[in-house]
């Protein structure tokens, strides 16, 4: 294609390589064009490129190795402890490395990371932007979420950020179906951004089904959902890594997912995902203090949603003794209280969640229960190979009762199930987790009650802000 260049000098640039690097950050290495193709580019004007890790200057945080101050551009680390250095056979000088974003492909000082800033490319044709509805989800929003739906995408359409501070079980993914659909109306850009992989698998399917015509990409590790180009995407915030410049709406769910907070290299990849100027949607049940607090002060647009979908309230959790069960455990023996409540659950066919602090606890629990000959008990951690399935299997009912490290703690959802925490006083369990692990309970409108137990040796901080949270909603929510 011909194109104006600054001078008005007529020049060409490959279209295969502005369709592959447009809208991503790659490092040069990477790129399967040749250097000369590359540096004429770079000579037009239509390649950016920047050093991978530099030294950072006065203004950002300053982190020290040796005498300097390192930053990765790529993931925006600059923490002194997830760098390295090595003998670089690139340069052949000491050169400092990323270790955060090392599985992406090693950053060096002397690595260059290489954008797009030439024209966008020509879109494919999209008919179902035509379409008299691109969502053809049939589910109806109550008035709550219709309100929240029209001001989210009022906000949004008007390029501010909005939050929407909703209880677990609000119906947060419906509520943003109409500002995705007016977004993608648009011709617009769209990323559904989590911190988790289990919510992106838990999402996907649920955009697929609402936007049929609509082609949806699906990004963590391990994926094999990947669409390239589609309009509609759903990622994990670290995939976001390898993109610039891109969406024009971004959406945050779960911005606080305990383990995986929102923590700043993760905020840096979907800023820089995103264009500039675009506006973003945070979706949570418990905000982060500097989102509450613009919100609050009104600085940052937003609603606030204390009735789940249903009108029924969130479950109260509540806090039971259960003596010193990590001496009980260490015996082979479970507390006798917790015992009776999973089998009088499991007698009246109740599925549950039992929720535990760590990889070990979780393997000798499961192992107890079952030899109490408790039937279809299953353990699930984030590195069990079987996760997915087993996570499947309990949501088809072939397991009735799953212990479970945190990582289930969000994006779940089954229907009738209801939930313990078992050693609840650990300090894995704050008020945040604890909050997000009620609000696994109780979410269909056919069984919206059910017991969220905290098993404990000593009632916590967290778990007194965590029932004092949950009360205050369902008051606000005037139940
Ligand atoms: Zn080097
Ligand atoms: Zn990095």
């Amino acid at each position: 294609m011909l194109l104006s260049g600054k001078n008005g000098i007529q020049s060409a640039f490959d279209e295969e390589l502005q369709h592959f690097l447009y809208g991503k950050e790659c490092l040069l290495d990477e790129l399967p064009f040749s250097r000369e193709l590359i540096k004429k580019h770079v000579r037009l004007g239509m390649i950016t490129l920047r050093l991978g890790v530099e030294t950072i200057e006065k203004g950002i945080v300053p982190i020290q190795i040796g005498s300097k101050k390192w930053v990765c551009r790529r993931c925006g680390n600059t923490d002194p402890g997830e760098f390295g250095t090595v003998s670089c056979s690139q340069c052949r000088k000491r050169c400092v490395y990323c270790r955060h974003c090392l599985n992406m492909g090693v950053v060096r000082s002397c690595s260059r990371l290489a954008t797009w800033s030439g024209p966008e490319p020509i879109r494919e044709e999209r008919p179902w932007r035509d379409a008299k509805r691109i969502c053809t989800w049939e589910g109806t929003l109550s008035d709550q979420q219709k309100m929240a739906a029209d001001r989210l995408d009022q906000s949004l359409s008007s390029g501010q950020s909005f939050l929407i501070w909703a209880v677990c079980g609000s119906g947060k993914t419906e509520i943003v179906f109409p500002a995705v659909e007016h977004a993608l109306r648009r011709g617009e850009r769209v990323v559904l951004a989590t911190p988790r992989t289990d919510v992106v698998r838990e999402l996907y399917p649920r955009f697929q089904n609402a936007f049929p015509k609509v082609p949806v990409s699906a990004l963590h590790a391990g994926s094999e959902n990947q669409v390239p180009d589609a309009p509609l995407v759903i990622s994990t915030a670290h995939q976001l890594i390898r993109f610039s410049h891109y969406f024009d709406r971004v959406f945050i769910d779960e911005v606080d997912a305990f383990p995986y907070h929102f923590d700043p290299m993760l905020e840096y990849a979907v800023r820089k995902a995103a264009k500039e100027g675009a506006p973003f949607a945070f979706l949570t049940a418990t905000p982060p203090p500097n989102l509450k607090n613009a919100y609050l002060s009104g600085r940052l647009n937003g609603v606030k949603i204390a009735r789940r979908f249903h009108g029924h309230p969130l479950p109260e959790p509540k806090a039971w003794w259960i003596g010193n069960w990590k001496k009980s455990m260490k015996q082979g023996i479970v507390p006798q209280s917790f015992m009776k409540w999973v089998k009088q659950k499991s007698s009246h066919q109740v599925q549950l969640f039992i929720f535990v602090s760590s990889v070990s606890l979780l393997r000798e629990l499961t192992e107890l229960l079952q030899r109490e000959g408790l039937g279809h008990v299953a353990g699930v951690h984030a590195e069990d190979p079987d996760r997915h399935a087993k996570v499947a299997f309990f949501r088809e009912g072939k397991i009735r009762i799953l212990v479970t490290t945190t990582i289930l703690e969000r994006g779940v959802t089954v229907p009738g199930a209801e939930a313990a925490v078992f050693g609840a006083d650990d300090p894995i369990f704050n008020e945040s987790a604890l909050v997000q692990i009620a609000g696994r309970v109780g979410r269909s409108e056919r069984r919206p009650n059910g017991e969220v137990i905290l098993f404990h040796n000593g009632r916590t901080l967290e778990m007194v802000r965590a029932q004092r949270h949950i009360k205050q909603m369902n008051e606000e929510g005037g139940l």
